[in-house]
């Protein structure tokens, strides 16, 4: 490493001293990440295999995109790997919060009931839900009733709240995977499937929604394969493998599924229509390559656990803590830590490294929100990125890193920063 590029050359031997340790503390959960990235890998090729994927799928079709066969084969390529009766993966989804909109209004009538069980959903989402009255044609301004369970105390799921809180009308059950930005445990697929079994138990009939944002091919079942009866997630997020440029999917029964189309495009229409223009290559492409880079983005996420909590900062998931999504969340304590450590996130990047992001008033959003977003593509967070809420206890949530070496040297400079800012004190190295 050039001296030059990295200033003060001592402290850069300290911290690639730090990385070192922290390196070997981890090898043994980054072959537990290599296997299932192996596993789904093959996952992945053999369900292109049995849909006979060729050349041709990838052409894309203009106008409406009648009997667009790549469109056909790449919804039932999907299905197979998360095990689904069906799937709808389209470019025309305008992002992760479009497209959990669209299966929920897809599945959801006046009078219904969405109960989420997993506390307060991802901020976005907030205004999907709405309030009666909004005019903003929100789920409960159509008259949708809402509730939520919250977590308890400790994170955990209240199985007697949710219980209790399901009645006649509950129609949806919604489930978040991932932490989004709380500090809260993401929920490993089996627990997903442990929701599956206690709600169906109380009530048969109910449609159990699963926000996949985030959890692709982070384990070795997606939530579809342990009963969930609809999912959906963001192309620009794990599955789209860096490479698909806008889009979002949603799996599940066939009946949801094709519900939640109706709301896409219009009822009688549904996925039959919807030209694919040139994006249908990098759907397939980016869908062979996601289990590889969704391996690439965890280890660099167990990483930075490992490396902030040898420095005696708090982090979730601990660097040993299993793992059901790419976001490693970091407390810092203070806004200044947390707005210099997503500025040397910014630093490490690729692309628009030479941009200082600043906290910013962003729609959908309740507070301030500081990104680090050097990205090929625009927000694209499987690639490496961070962001962060301005609201205590100032918390960083990192994620993605299309190669492990950037997610390293990203949480390094970042670090770097930290330290040269005279935020964090670490011992220098002596050979
Ligand atoms: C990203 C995300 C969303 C929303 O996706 P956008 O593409 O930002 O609209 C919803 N839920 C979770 C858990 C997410 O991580």
């Amino acid at each position: 490493m050039r001296q030059e590029q990295h200033g003060n050359g001592e402290l850069w031997e300290s911290l690639l001293r730090l990385s070192d340790e922290s390196e070997e503390l981890v090898k043994n959960s980054f072959r537990a990440i290599d296997r299932i990235a192996e596993r789904n890998q093959w996952k992945v090729i053999e369900a292109f295999k049995r849909h006979q994927v060729s050349d041709f799928h990838f052409a894309g079709s203009t106008g409406y995109g009648y009997n667009d066969r790549g469109r056909e084969v790449l919804d039932l390529v999907y299905a197979d790997v998360f095990g689904a009766e069906a799937a709808l993966v389209r470019p025309h989804f305008a992002s992760g919060t479009h497209t959990i909109s669209c299966a929920l209004f897809g599945v959801l009538r006046p009078g219904d009931e969405l109960l989420y069980v997993t506390g307060r959903p991802y901020d976005t989402l907030h205004k999907v839900i709405g309030k009666p009255g909004d005019g903003k044609g929100s789920l409960q301004d159509w008259g949708v009733t809402y509730n939520e369970v919250p977590l308890l105390e400790e994170g955990g799921l209240d199985w007697a709240g949710i219980e209790a809180a399901i009645t006649d009308r509950t129609k949806v059950i919604g489930v978040q995977r991932s932490r989004g930005y709380d500090w809260r445990a993401s929920f490993t697929v089996a627990e997903i499937g442990e929701i599956v079994k206690r709600v169906k138990a109380v009530k048969s009939d109910v449609i159990i929604f699963v926000d996949n944002c985030y959890g692709e091919f982070t384990e070795l079942l997606e939530p579809t394969e342990v009963g969930v009866d609809l999912m959906a997630g963001s192309l620009i997020k794990n599955p789209g493998g860096g490479l698909a440029e806008t889009g979002g999917y949603i799996a599940g029964t066939r009946e949801s599924v094709e519900a939640a189309s109706y709301r896409l495009t219009a009822p009688g229409i549904g996925g039959e229509v919807g030209a694919m223009l040139g994006t249908l290559r990098s759907m397939y492409q980016g869908l062979f390559l996601a289990p590889h880079l969704v391996g690439q983005a965890v280890k660099g996420s167990v990483f930075a656990a490992a490396l902030f909590e040898r420095l005696g900062f708090e982090s979730k998931p601990k660097w040993h803590e299993p793992r059901t999504d790419l976001i490693q969340a970091v407390r810092f304590g203070k806004a200044e830590h947390l707005i210099a450590f997503v500025q040397g996130i910014q630093q490490a990047a690729a692309v628009d490294a030479h941009v200082v992001p600043e906290p910013w008033d962003m729609p959908g959003y309740e507070n301030p929100v500081i990104m680090a977003a050097g990205t090929f593509i625009q927000g694209g967070s499987l690639e490496l990125s961070a962001d962060a809420p301005i609201r205590e206890p100032y918390i960083a949530y990192m994620q993605g890193g299309l190669t492990y070496a950037h997610a390293k040297y990203g949480v390094l400079i970042a670090l770097k920063k930290l330290v040269e800012s005279g935020l964090i004190v670490i011992k220098p190295y002596i050979p």
